[in-house]
């Protein structure tokens, strides 16, 4: 078995970035890097991938292609992902041939429900209670360890925006949802929380650290609809979320840019609800009312280089245009604010089309 490989020396200005995936994340990425003089190869198994419109090199190749793989990391100084459920065999590969961040144990937290909400159990961090389900049985078992409450099943890989996910109210509920989903699941209480924030946190390859301001984030149909930073909470409450970034970043020897997703309970505590170990939507806001966003940020831990300025220097709103709101771009690009699309060739229900943000107020320097 060999090693994977780490950075000897920072990526210099002209070398290049490898991202695998090539969504608006990716696209996102792709301009930070070149805003520092960096070159991105997206890779993508899609033909018509947002992020090969604004990048250096493509390949378009399926995510199991052993040979594309090797051939792609052998191009690019330092390779990253830009979305969590990378095969473990392609991260494998990818990293015996280039320095490849986020390391693949985030990669293994990060992509099963259960073993990231044991993880951040572990670290002493609170989340929602939770229980194995491997069984209809065990469902109706765990939703009467839970205490009976609400519970939210979910599968325990592949589920993002509510999908591979039931609110069951009763033991028989919780047997059915499971039968439905048919693959291993944890079992959580449902949190009743006040309202749902996170807060992305970058660690650089010294392990230096930074997090940026958590927003309030506001769900409509389960997807992200609005960001809005500053979130109502107290400086220590920010503090606190700083600091369950740093705490998830350090444990796992983290490099790059992470998003942790909080609920803020009645109570005002913060419980985990999970965490991308990406750049994430709720930190688009970044773009416009930091100095450096999360994107360059991620860019900078990957390629070696210190970390950036984090700091918010202005109130900002970042809005999602989900679906058909973008066949709406005239109005939107007249109505004020930084407008992003994504350049997707097609509106779907649901998809992630482009986002907008308003800077509200400007803090005092
Ligand atoms: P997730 O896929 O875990 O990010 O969940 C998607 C959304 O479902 C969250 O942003 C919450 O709005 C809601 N949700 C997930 N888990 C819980 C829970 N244990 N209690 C209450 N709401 C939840």
């Amino acid at each position: 078995m060999t090693s994977a490989k780490h950075l000897a020396a920072p990526v210099p200005p002209g070398g290049t970035i490898g991202i695998l995936g090539g969504g608006q994340l990716g696209r996102m990425l792709a301009m930070a890097a070149a805003r520092l003089g960096l070159k991105a190869h997206i890779y993508s198994d899609s033909d018509d991938a947002p992020a090969f419109q604004v990048c250096d090199r493509l390949t378009i190749a399926r995510y199991d292609d052993r040979v594309a793989l090797a051939t792609f990391a052998d191009c690019c100084d330092a390779v990253t992902y830009e979305f969590e459920n990378v095969p473990s065999e392609a991260a494998a590969i990818l990293s015996e041939h280039k320095p490849t961040n986020p390391n693949a144990r985030a990669l293994a937290v990060a992509q099963d429900r259960l073993v990231e909400k044991s993880f951040i159990r572990d670290l002493g961090l609170s989340t929602a209670p939770f229980a194995n389900v491997e069984s209809a049985d065990a469902a109706r078992g765990a939703f009467a360890t839970l205490g009976g409450g609400p519970a939210v099943l979910k599968t325990r890989r592949m589920g993002y925006d509510g999908k591979g996910q039931a609110i069951v109210r009763h033991g028989d509920d919780a047997a059915a949802a499971f039968e439905r989903f048919n693959r291993p699941c944890i079992l959580e209480g449902f949190v009743e929380f006040s309202f749902e924030a996170s807060v992305i946190g970058a660690r650089a390859s010294d392990g230096s650290f930074a997090a940026y301001d958590p927003p309030k984030n506001i769900h409509e149909h389960h997807i992200l609809k609005r960001s809005i930073v500053p979130a109502p909470l107290s400086p220590a409450q920010v503090d606190a979320a700083k600091t369950i970034a740093k705490h998830i970043a350090d444990a796992l020897d983290y490099v790059g840019v992470l998003g942790v997703e909080l609920f803020v309970a009645k109570d005002g505590s913060l419980l985990v609800n999970e965490f991308a170990p990406r750049v994430h939507n709720s930190g688009h806001w970044t773009l416009e009312a930091c100095l450096v966003s999360q994107f360059e940020q991620h860019i900078r831990c990957v390629a070696g280089w210190p970390l950036g300025d984090a700091a918010r220097h202005s109130d900002a709103v970042m809005e999602n245009i989900i679906g058909a709101e973008a066949a709406d771009w005239q109005k939107l690009a007249a109505g004020g604010g930084a407008l992003h699309l994504y350049g997707k060739s097609e509106i779907r229900e649901g998809r992630k089309m482009g986002h907008i943000t308003k800077l509200i107020s400007r803090r005092a320097p």
